[in-house]
């Protein structure tokens, strides 16, 4: 605009973007662009040697005997609950606070999701809360309880001890919803390991994401790996003709599988790139507003920087002008989504005030060191003038 003066001008020009996927690309674009022609030369397009690789590099990388590519991390925490045999008059157990995939994929196989609060520290889910849920559950007498689905928001595991033990004293199974956590860490044991089956999610802008759709199921289940197998291929065995079982059009894109070889390679490094970038964050705004908390042992794998302030949409606009992008993950708990309105609530305190205070700054691996300064300058300034 005109009227802007010239340092604002600068500033614009220079936007800095929550997530950049374009300096990822230049600097991993050879090698993409080589094993994509490999896949067309051979042709295998559906569960080719790269799905193969993948998986086994997957398995590795997490410390499980399985993984399997499956076309989406919804398509993931659907088919894990179809290998489980959750359907129709069972509870599932999942935080408030979370994108709507994880409650929409309870729903879609049947199932009722019943939400549980949040621990306002660490953005997961409440093992006290969850206890008192099923409380109520097995109570009402309605709905058996059957599964607890913690998520990893933001990329921090979830406390799966004690989520565990809740689980096992009222003889429920535990699925991970590692959509946003794959790379992080409880002590040694690394995000797929860290419950019996976990599901996680290769979208674009998750820590390691693809060139479109695409997610895995890690387990050490032999059983439930061979289930998921059928079931991501239309319910056959192997390459029979039978379907066996119910199964839908599941599985990981070889193209897909191709991209995610590359950019594992690099994927330690960045996710040490986004744990220093949220160190220096919380570093310089610990004071301001309230930052991630990390305990000791755990490891984030920061998909998201998320700070907490009380005026979150003053700050978001503030930020919008200096050129530095935000976002809001989540603006809604999901019993406030009009496609959830009609499943019983419970008292939600601690997510609801989640959902109106939360803002997420550029944690992505390609920012420069001037960027991480200039978007830590930006919200010391624009908290000075709130
Ligand atoms: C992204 C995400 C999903 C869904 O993953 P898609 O690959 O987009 O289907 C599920 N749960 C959570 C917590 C997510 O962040």
């Amino acid at each position: 605009m005109s009227s802007a003066s010239p340092a604002a001008v600068r500033r614009v020009d220079n936007p800095i973007s929550l997530f950049d996927l374009q300096r990822q690309r230049l600097r991993l674009e050879k090698g993409i662009q080589a094993r994509i022609h490999t896949v067309l030369e051979h042709g295998q397009f559906i569960l080719g040697p790269e799905v193969d690789l993948l998986e086994r590099r997957l398995a590795a990388f997490s410390g499980t005997s399985h993984a399997i590519g499956v076309s989406s991390g919804r398509d993931a925490l659907t088919i894990a609950m179809m290998a489980l045999g959750i359907g129709p008059g069972d509870a599932v157990f999942v935080p408030a606070f979370t994108f709507a995939a994880t409650a929409g994929a309870v729903v879609s196989v049947g199932a009722t999701p019943v939400f549980v609060d949040v621990l306002a520290e660490t953005f997961n889910l409440d093992a006290k809360d969850l206890d008192r849920a099923i409380g109520e559950v097995k109570a009402a007498g309605r709905l058996v309880p059957r599964l607890v689905m913690p998520v990893d928001l933001y990329g921090l595991p979830a406390d799966y001890p004690a989520i565990a033990a809740v689980a096992a004293r009222h003889k429920l199974t535990v699925l991970a919803d590692a959509a946003q956590s794959f790379g992080g860490a409880l002590g040694n044991t690394r995000v797929g390991a860290l419950a019996p089956i976990s599901a996680t999610s290769f979208y674009p802008t998750k820590p390691l994401g693809c060139y479109g759709d695409g997610g895995a199921i890690l387990t050490s289940d032999a059983g439930l790996d061979e289930a998921v197998r059928r079931i991501r291929s239309h319910g056959r065995q192997g390459t029979g003709d039978a379907a066996v079982q119910l199964g839908i059009t599941g599985r990981l894109d070889t193209i897909q599988a191709a991209i995610l070889l590359e950019k594992l390679d690099v994927f330690e490094a960045e996710l040490e790139r986004r744990r220093a970038i949220a160190a220096a964050y919380s570093k310089a705004l610990g004071d301001l507003v309230t930052v991630p908390k990390v305990a000791t042992g755990s490891a984030s794998a920061f998909a998201l920087y998320t700070i907490r302030v009380p005026d979150r949409d003053a700050l978001r606009s503030r930020l919008d002008a200096a050129g530095v992008g935000t976002g809001l993950f989540y603006r809604l708990a999901l019993h406030q989504h009009p496609a959830f309105a009609k499943l019983d609530r419970r008292p939600l305190p601690v997510s609801e005030r989640l959902a109106d205070e939360v803002v997420s700054l550029p944690v992505h691996p390609d920012l420069t060191d001037d960027e991480v300064a200039r978007v830590i300058a930006a919200v010391r300034a624009a908290l000075a003038t709130a």
